[in-house]
């Protein structure tokens, strides 16, 4: 399965773009598919879609879709994830529980259940199904016949607007669900569109591996592709010579850029430095999902390329959409730590030496496909 490569690059263009800078990201998407997210807005004054993120974990289907919708119209177009989906009703669960003293109704009378009781159909009673959910773990799956009546109750919540869903479908019975799920729900006539997104499973590895959150306010960044603007340096903290690799900038670290985190030390998550080795499992079911979607006949489908041969960048990018690496030295007179750019080589899952295109770039390719399946 090899999606094409697409073409960002305009001749002639001497504009260069700083494409982390939100100002400059805005006017970057102008440039380059202006007429497109014209069109697209035109189209969902009155219409919608709904549109299947399919890609591995950390492929950055959030992401994409988040930028799509900041590009195009953030009032029509929104993103949902199951797994936020299915934390939120867990909480709410609860918290209906709690709420509930003796003499009070049932929790049957709950909004939440009485709205399971009249939507959910399947195998398994609905009490087995929520006790499934409450007790749920990475590594079992839900009953999609629940999923289902859970995905409907959160279209509903947000009529009228087009819809990115992650996370659904996740198996592979559930892909023949995804293909009529447009008549189940009924009321919206909408297209629908399988979205699928190719990314190098050594990028997935290294978004992880170098992943850095802050412990105030959980953002995350990235210590070798995405730092912070303010780097630290802590001088106490020696290691062994020479140093095991993912302890290899031990001294530095990322400080928060939120004023509200007044400089904090950004640290990394236990097992991150794994990578992927603990989801190389749940990898291959997404692989063999995406391969699956991707054989199918009469849904449009928009295919999403994170990786560029190195050999053909220059034809196809421009050098600023290409994701840098940095890394971090002291300068030892004036004590400060000065941050070297460079491109990010990564090797394909085919063994081709490729550079990553950085979010923006990918989202254009994804305006002007989208652009193409619906004929507008
Ligand atoms: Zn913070």
């Amino acid at each position: 399965m090899r999606f094409p490569i697409f073409k960002t690059k305009i001749e002639g263009l001497d504009r260069k773009f700083n494409l982390i800078d939100p100002r400059e990201q805005k006017e970057y998407f102008q440039l380059k598919a202006g007429k497109e997210i014209e069109k697209l807005r035109e189209y969902l004054k009155e219409n919608s879609f709904i549109a299947y993120l399919l890609g591995k974990k950390n492929s950055g289907k959030g992401t994409y879709s988040k930028m799509f919708a900041e590009a195009v119209d953030p009032e029509r177009v929104d993103h949902f994830s199951i797994g936020d989906m299915v934390r939120e009703v867990d909480k709410e669960l609860r918290k209906e529980k709690r709420l509930q003293p003796a003499h009070h109704p049932p929790a049957s009378q709950a909004p939440i259940i009485s709205f399971l009781e009249k939507q959910y159909r399947g195998f398994l009673p609905l009490k087995e199904a929520i006790s499934a959910l409450e007790k749920r773990n990475t590594e079992t799956l839900l009953p999609t016949e629940l999923i289902l009546a859970l995905i409907k109750r959160e279209i509903a919540k947000r009529k009228k607007k087009a819809l990115f869903i992650d996370g659904f479908p996740r198996d592979l019975d559930q892909i023949n669900f995804s293909l009529f799920f447009r008549d189940l729900i009924g009321y919206r006539d909408d297209p629908d569109i399988f979205i699928l997104i190719d990314v190098p499973e050594k990028v997935i590895d290294e978004r992880i591996k170098w992943r850095r959150i802050c412990p105030l306010c959980q953002t995350s960044r990235n210590f070798k592709l995405l730092p912070t603007s303010k780097i630290g340096y802590d001088s106490k903290k020696t290691t062994t010579h020479p140093p095991p690799s993912h302890l290899r900038w031990a001294p530095f670290y990322l400080i928060c850029d939120n004023p509200v985190c007044r400089g904090a030390k950004m640290v990394s998550k236990e097992g991150d430095e794994r990578g992927i080795e603990p989801i190389r499992e749940r990898l291959k079911m997404d692989e063999k999902l995406m391969e699956r979607a991707f054989s199918l006949y009469g849904i449009p489908k928009v295919l999403l390329r994170n990786s560029v041969p190195k050999k053909e960048a220059e034809k196809f990018v421009d050098d600023y959409e290409i994701t840098p690496e940095y890394s971090y030295e002291l300068d030892k007179k004036t004590k400060k730590v000065k941050i070297i750019e460079k491109p990010w080589q990564v090797i394909d899952n085919e063994g081709v030496p490729s550079y990553s295109l950085l979010p923006p770039p990918i989202v254009v390719s994804l305006i002007k496909q989208m652009v193409e399946v619906l004929s507008l």
